[in-house]
């Protein structure tokens, strides 16, 4: 399935299509407005996500915790540090990758994201994933796993059981390879779990290695 191609008139009364920083600007224009589920009541900032339009590589996350609240950026407390550690693991950066997360609101006391808060949010993502066109998905945590394995009908047995392999498959009609990993936080409080991490990101980088990725 292609995008559908969202133009508007430029100066001279042309129709010109939309760049893909246009298409994500329009994204957050609704994100920030969003009163769709209950979150927005407790939000201080939605967060949209950000990196770069024209990645090959996205990496979704679950929610905003309570320092992506407070600035409107996704990853940017504790566990978003040990997150760039893991990227340049896979010699990669936050400006060659694009960084979402299911919910764009943060839940209260950082609570696990609800079944129809992820439903009600979700199309945002889609949308994201739409314009990005990403060739790589890397899902950091169950949620996110089991989210976008919902999507292409794959069996979730956990992260656990899933994480570490790439799961090629057709997600809104366009070819991409899902890498599930753990989520960042879970290194925070389990050296097992950082050294499973840190694995992974380097077969990432192997693998993006093996396709001549351009990173
Ligand atoms: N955890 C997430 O899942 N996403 C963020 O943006 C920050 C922490
Ligand atoms: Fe809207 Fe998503 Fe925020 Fe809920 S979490 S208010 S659906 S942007």
């Amino acid at each position: 399935m292609l995008i559908s191609l969202k133009t508007k008139r430029n100066l001279r009364g042309e129709n010109v299509i939309l760049s893909k920083e246009e298409l994500l600007d329009a994204i957050a224009a609704e994100v920030v407005v969003c009163r769709k589920c209950e979150l927005w009541k407790t939000r201080k900032n939605a967060v949209v996500g950000e990196g770069s339009p024209y990645s090959q590589i996205m990496l979704i996350g679950e929610a905003p915790g309570y320092w992506e609240d407070i600035k409107g950026k996704p990853f940017v407390g504790a566990a978003g540090k040990f997150l760039d550690t893991l990227l340049s693991e896979a010699s990669l950066s936050r400006e060659n990758v694009f960084i979402g997360n299911v919910l764009k609101c943060k839940p209260p006391k950082n609570r696990e994201p609800l079944p129809n808060e992820i439903e009600t949010c979700t199309p945002y993502l889609d949308k994201q994933i739409r314009v990005i066109q990403p060739k790589f998905i890397v899902t950091l945590g169950n949620h996110s796993t089991a989210y976008v394995f919902s999507k292409v009908a794959l069996q979730f047995y956990g992260i656990t059981r899933v994480h570490g392999k790439f799961h090629e498959a057709s997600f809104l009609g366009m070819q991409v390879a899902i890498f599930p990993t753990f989520h960042p936080a879970a290194a925070l409080y389990s050296g097992r779990y950082k050294e499973l991490l840190l694995q992974d990101f380097r077969l990432l980088k192997h693998r993006l290695i093996d396709q001549r990725f351009n990173m």
